[in-house]
């Protein structure tokens, strides 16, 4: 029951509708989700900055404040009047006319208060100071009246007091609903605010902030300290979190999303619908017999003998066109149909060319082994059988694996060495474009190495500076391995491979696939082609 379930489940994958369906859900998720993250973070970082500006005017605001009323403070002390009289009113009105932020001037005595401001009461608040300095003292939050004109600070010296107005600070700052312009005493204990409504203190937070950071943004509210010289105190603007809305751009970006979306999944349906038909097609390719074995003639490149071949697939449609093993093999291995074409390509290269390899022992023929191929023992056992049965010899069989083939490289080196145990050769093909390094190289059960074409290339355009193909030779001589050159095709990089000390080769220069009849037709009709190409069936 359950591996029904699960089978069904797996056949979905196959199915183009529903890869179609899953991609476009997938990348419109994915589309969204980092459009909206993006826009999110857009929103915090203007917050910030918003709240970085306002802290910053409101800290020059309050520094140009406190200078304005200390020295207001200091003249008013320094003068020698100390009753309620006329003169003293005078005073009073002269420092608040003197200094702007002074909105209140006040002296006062144990019998009376005389201000400049005499019909107020906005300094008969006698109460401890909230700040104790050795010069002046601080009242906070002097009122709690939304007035304008309320004073929102005072400070006093001797019996002399200054205040200003609500006024004075915010003309500069906007505070918005819910902030407030707190003073922190007492270590961070205890928060007065100065400005706007009082706040949940200490904050959940642990306070001072770990970060020397100015700014401190938590789940709900920006919190900015602003750097003060005295210790006693510290002022500190908090403003709760609006911003936390979805910007209006991002509902944009739905329908934009969506269509994305829509358009990817329809892509990999119509990628998943071609997959489809070529796979179907493909199974019936082998049945149909459109698949055939063509043979890549190895040449020794001194004395330009032909020493074998690669068996190479070919896939001909019925109507005639050819599909390149390059596109059908990856599909192949995907599929796993690829251990029947490997098993065709040996039931045919002896069908074919038994008799010719019984006749010739020197020669031998190459064989391309996909990665699975590798994993498991069968190709050895397949082998032994059609060996026998064509009476072959086993070391005129080679198997040539590619880097990319070796996923598992334990089990390989395994059923390697099992091949090269009954006498097969083994190859590494396409050298120089995987993963290969020379550690990993030496662990391993090869004879030879296949350089690939793309470095045999960079020899044919520049003779001078021959590349990496060199280095790859010394190596593979180093190590013992014998050396093939893939896809030579022309005369100078045959040349200057045999100079470097290749023996052998492959290639358009010497010959192009051939079909069996043509293979056997070159082996027979005399060895010597030397410089001759020979014509391409294919
Ligand atoms: P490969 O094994 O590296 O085969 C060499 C490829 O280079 C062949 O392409 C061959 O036709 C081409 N070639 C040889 N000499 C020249 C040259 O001078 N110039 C140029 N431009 N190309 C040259 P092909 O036959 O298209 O095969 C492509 C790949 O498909 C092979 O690369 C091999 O990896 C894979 N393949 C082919 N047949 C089989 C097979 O039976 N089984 C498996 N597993 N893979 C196969
Ligand atoms: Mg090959
Ligand atoms: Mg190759």
């Amino acid at each position: 029951m359950m591996t029904a379930a699960r089978e069904t489940f797996r056949s979905w994958f196959y199915r183009p509708w529903f890869l179609g369906l899953l991609a476009a859900a997938v990348s419109a998720t994915l589309l969204m989700t980092g459009s909206l993250f993006v826009a999110m973070h857009q929103v915090e970082q203007n917050e910030s900055l918003e709240m970085n500006a306002q802290g910053e005017r409101f800290l020059a605001r309050l520094e140009q404040l406190f200078g304005q009323l200390r020295e207001s403070l200091d003249d008013l002390e320094a003068q020698p009047l100390r009753a309620c009289d006329y003169e003293m009113i005078a005073t009073l009105q002269q420092v608040s006319f003197n200094y702007r932020f002074v909105y209140e001037a006040a002296y006062m005595d144990d019998s009376r208060i005389c201000s400049n401001r005499p019909r107020q009461e906005g300094l008969s608040l006698i109460r401890a100071p909230d700040i104790q300095g050795p010069t002046y003292s601080y009242w906070l939050n002097t009122t709690t009246e939304p007035d304008e004109n309320r004073a929102a600070l005072m400070l006093g010296r001797g019996n002399f007091r200054v205040a200003t107005s609500r006024g004075h600070l915010t003309d500069m700052v906007d505070l918005s609903p819910g902030s407030s312009l707190l003073v922190v005493l007492d270590h961070g204990k205890r928060a007065i605010p100065v400005l706007g409504v009082s706040q949940v203190w200490p904050p959940t937070e642990a306070w001072p902030p770990k970060k020397r950071d100015a700014l401190q943004v938590t789940q709900t509210r920006l919190i900015y300290r602003m750097p003060t010289d005295n210790p006693e105190y510290q002022l500190v603007l908090i403003t709760p979190r609006t911003g936390l809305h979805i910007p209006a751009v991002w509902w944009w970006l739905v329908p934009a999303s969506l269509t994305l979306g829509i358009f990817v999944g329809f892509l990999v349906y119509l990628l998943a619908c071609q997959r489809q038909s070529l796979d179907a097609e493909l199974t019936g390719a082998i049945r149909r017999g459109e698949l055939q074995v063509l043979y890549q003639p190895i040449f020794d490149l001194d004395s330009r003998n032909c020493v074998g071949a690669e068996a190479l697939l070919r896939w001909r449609r019925p109507d005639g066109s050819l599909t390149s093993p390059d596109l059908f093999i990856p599909m192949a291995e995907n599929s796993g149909q690829i251990r029947q074409m490997t098993d065709f390509v040996l039931q045919r290269l002896l069908e074919q060319l038994g008799q010719l390899l019984r006749a010739n022992p020197q020669l031998y023929i190459s064989v391309n082994l996909a990665a699975c191929d590798v994993m498991v023992p069968r190709i050895g056992q397949v082998m032994a059988r059609l060996l026998t049965l064509h009476r072959v010899a086993a070391r005129q069989i080679a198997f040539e694996v590619t880097e990319r083939g070796l996923i598992d490289v334990v089990v390989a080196r395994e059923n390697l060495q099992a091949l090269r145990d009954v006498g097969h050769q083994v190859l590494i093909d396409d050298f120089g474009t995987g993963y290969c390094s020379l550690a990993y190289l030496q662990t391993l059960p090869v004879d030879c190495l296949k350089i690939d074409k793309a470095f045999i290339d960079a020899l044919g355009h520049d003779a001078a500076s021959s590349g990496v193909a060199p280095h790859i030779i010394h190596m593979a001589q180093s190590l013992h391995l014998k050396v093939i050159a893939e896809g030579i095709e022309l005369e100078s990089q045959a040349a200057l491979l045999s100079s470097e000390g290749v023996k052998f080769g492959q290639g358009w220069l010497f010959a192009h696939a051939l079909s069996a009849v043509q293979f056997i037709e070159l082996i027979t009709r005399g060895r010597r082609r030397a410089g001759r190409r020979v014509e391409d069936e294919a």
